[in-house]
């Protein structure tokens, strides 16, 4: 009956919320609408009250409206324009990925000179060419490159890498080439760069030749990194990089050896153990053998860090066994040699092995240890090399895992069945056939008692130093030499002096 401020009521009253704001809105009663603000549900009429709003200049209302109505445009576009309020802009562009609100607080920023901002923002809302003439004009790249970021299609980067190379900045123009799959040109910028990038950027270079596949390219690499293009021999590390980029697991492992030996050579013992383990899990990732030269130093890293575990934990006898092992390959110590042959020597005097100390002392006699021992051991080593005591437990040994013939439980050959037998990673020790566990983490094998001791102790895999728990360790029935995979055994009797 056109009665519309009773039928508003009525509406109140009967809890129809929409209804009565729809009404109220026509009657311009905003104290009433505000009211019911909360109970509306409709956007159209939360539209309707904002778009009034505006109208009367009541613009922080009206925003917040808009906003609650979805008509996000609207809401930055008064915020912009007329609060003055960016932030909020902001808020809701970033909460609604509104494209058109994008644009609208790009141009904002660009009408305040705020290049960098209204780049971003151009990105977001799609406006990817204009955004980059803007960056190129205001020379904002990094804000462009890093807001379109790198899952892209590869020709979206192509710009930015031309724009690197004008500007000879090659280390970047390389990874925009990358990106843009231009591998070859990439590359080519790569290995142009000096100086403090230079690391950087042959890192680079190899993950472009690990992805190109190109012969040419990795060629091209691999003289750069030997020196052959500069006359300096780059970090090895790179090859191995890009060996393991390249798919080439073999080459890398050779390389993994050398760079563990000259670890190794300065007395680095841990990172060189660590760097073989590393290399271990890639190849038997890759179902590849082991080989000879690598699983020796390992067995030696791993052999000396076991004399220092068990002398700790008072076991001498094992400790004075590991350590004579390591004293027959002094050569691969070099940084210790005397501090390794000095406790060997008082090791194997705790653990009742009178001959192996007396042969350890002698040997420190020699001139070029002598030089170095420490003068406070001087006297009491001279004492062992004059006393020569007769006297040595007796080694034991145990049966070989695969033929069961009696072996020297610290000799880790078989001469009957001609294997390399596993060791015990607890005890260093070679493996007897039953009883046997690997470590979940690095899967190396030990004796099951000796291992859940161990961790009774100290709850790290000697080998891998993971926190493992006992009710972890994997129990092997069989001990079958197929899966210790090194390489095959005659390669290793032949290579087991050189190794
Ligand atoms: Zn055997
Ligand atoms: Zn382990």
């Amino acid at each position: 009956m056109q009665v519309t401020s009773d039928a508003a009521m009525l509406y109140e009253k009967g809890g129809f919320v929409d209804n009565a704001a729809t009404l109220y809105i026509k009657l311009k009663n905003w104290r009433k609408v505000k009211e019911l603000l909360p109970g509306i549900s409709s956007p159209k009429i939360l539209a309707q009250y904002a778009k009034a709003q505006e109208g009367d200049a009541n613009y922080t209302e009206a925003a917040k409206a808009y906003e609650n109505a979805f008509e996000y445009a609207d809401a930055i576009r008064i915020y912009l324009d007329n609060l003055g309020d960016p932030d909020s802009a902001v808020r809701i562009v970033k909460a609604s990925n509104s494209v058109e609100g994008a644009r609208m607080v790009a141009t904002f920023f660009q009408r305040h000179n705020d290049s960098a901002s209204a780049i971003k923002f151009l990105v977001i809302s799609n406006c990817l060419n204009e955004a980059l003439q803007m960056a190129q004009d205001t020379d904002n790249m990094e804000v462009y490159a890093d807001a379109i970021g790198e899952d892209r299609e590869p020709s979206d980067f192509i710009n930015i890498a031309v724009y690197y190379e004008g500007k000879r900045n090659y280390l970047l123009a390389g990874k925009y080439f990358t990106l843009a799959q231009r591998f070859k040109k990439a590359v080519k910028l790569l290995l142009d760069v000096s100086g403090q990038d230079e690391d950087r950027s042959i890192e680079l270079a190899i993950q472009a030749a690990g992805q190109a596949k190109d012969e040419q390219i990795t060629k091209q690499l691999v003289s750069h990194i030997m020196g052959e293009t500069d006359g300096t021999v780059k970090d090895l590390q790179h090859i191995y990089h890009l060996y393991i980029s390249l798919g080439q697991i073999k080459e890398a492992a050779r390389i993994a050896v050398i760079m563990a030996s000259a670890e190794q050579n300065s007395g680095t013992y841990k990172k060189a153990k660590l760097l073989l383990l590393g290399m271990y899990a890639k190849l038997k990732e890759k179902g590849m053998k082991i080989p000879i030269g690598m699983s020796h130093s390992l067995m030696l890293l791993h052999s000396y860090s076991l004399a220092k575990l068990h002398m700790q934990r008072g076991d001498h006898m094992k400790s004075a066994r590991m350590l004579i092992r390591v004293s027959n390959n002094l050569n691969k110590f070099p940084r210790h040699d005397v501090q390794i042959l000095t406790t060997t020597v008082f090791e194997c005097q705790k653990a009742g092995l009178y001959i192996s100390a007396h042969k350890s002392a002698v040997m420190l006699m020699r001139p070029e240890y002598r030089s170095k021992l420490d003068p406070k051991y001087k006297r009491k080593i001279e004492n062992i090399v004059r006393k020569y005591q007769k006297k040595e437990e007796e080694e034991i040994n145990t049966p070989c895992p695969y033929c069961e013939v009696e072996v020297l439980q610290t000799n880790l050959y078989c001469e009957h069945c001609k294997y390399s037998l596993p060791y015990c990673i607890i005890t260093g020790y070679h493996l007897v056939n039953n009883g046997v566990a690997l470590c979940p983490k690095c899967q190396f094998p030990g004796m099951l008692s000796e291992f859940s001791r161990s961790l009774t102790i100290d709850k790290t895999c000697p080998m891998c130093l993971s926190e493992i728990s006992s009710s972890e360790l994997i129990e092997v029935e069989k001990v079958h030499p197929e899966n210790f995979d090194e390489e095959d055994t005659t390669l290793s009797t032949t290579n087991k002096n050189d190794a």
